[in-house]
């Protein structure tokens, strides 16, 4: 599960005159004096394009930062950059308001299947690199066509429920999370492949492996 838009912290922006979303320009500006350096995540202003240089290293000596730390900035590493960008904790440090997308990219992968005598469990684990705003409950509602109402009724009674901590259907996803969702209940039509599950149903004994794409 991946945000499809780098959250956007809010600014005042000096050209616009107004409090705007800047988004990451995905290019970071060195600049070395010496033995200090300075580093910057290049932002622009959603409505006028102006700049805002997100201090990432303030005039640090050189001789002390990480060596290769040091060489991903100068060479305006992507990783780094998208680490950086998504980093909401430290850009609140420069604004109370960090707009965060719900927009979520979403793959799957069929992972195996119990060994239990019926299938009726679906196991969802959760990966997520980046923080995502996406409510659990509006992802279960899309990712398996149920309606919301439906799986609170289920966490209600304890049989929709996340592993190890405490379901919480209103707060987004976290990474290694686990999902499970009571089979019956679920709309199987609704898990993308139908060809892949319908063959994970009649196959009670066979483990099945395989990668679904992206939609
Ligand atoms: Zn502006």
């Amino acid at each position: 599960m991946t945000p499809r838009t780098e959250p956007h912290p809010w600014l005042a922006c000096s050209r616009c005159r107004g409090r705007r979303g800047f988004r990451s320009s995905g290019r970071i500006r060195v600049n070395a004096n010496g033995r200090r350096i300075d580093a910057w995540l290049v932002y622009r202003c959603t409505q006028c394009d102006a700049t805002w240089n997100r201090p990432i290293v303030e005039r640090r000596d050189v001789a002390r930062l990480d060596r290769a730390f040091l060489l991903s900035l100068q060479a305006n590493d992507p990783d780094l950059v998208r680490a950086l960008a998504f980093d909401v904790a430290s850009l609140k440090r420069w604004t109370d308001r960090v707009q965060e997308s719900d927009e979520v990219l979403v793959s799957r992968r069929v992972l195996g299947k119990g060994l239990g005598p019926t299938f009726r469990w679906l196991e969802i684990e959760c990966r997520v690199p980046h923080p995502v705003a996406l409510r659990v409950d509006r992802l279960l509602a899309r990712e398996l066509s149920m309606s919301r109402s439906a799986l609170q009724r289920l966490a209600k009674a304890g049989t929709l429920r996340s592993v190890p901590a405490a379901l919480d259907l209103r707060r987004p996803p976290r990474d290694g999370m686990r999902i499970v969702v009571p089979l019956f209940d679920a709309d199987l039509a609704g898990l993308g492949d139908g060809a892949e599950v319908g063959a994970l149903r009649r196959d009670e004994g066979e483990r099945l492996g395989g990668r679904r794409e992206p939609r």
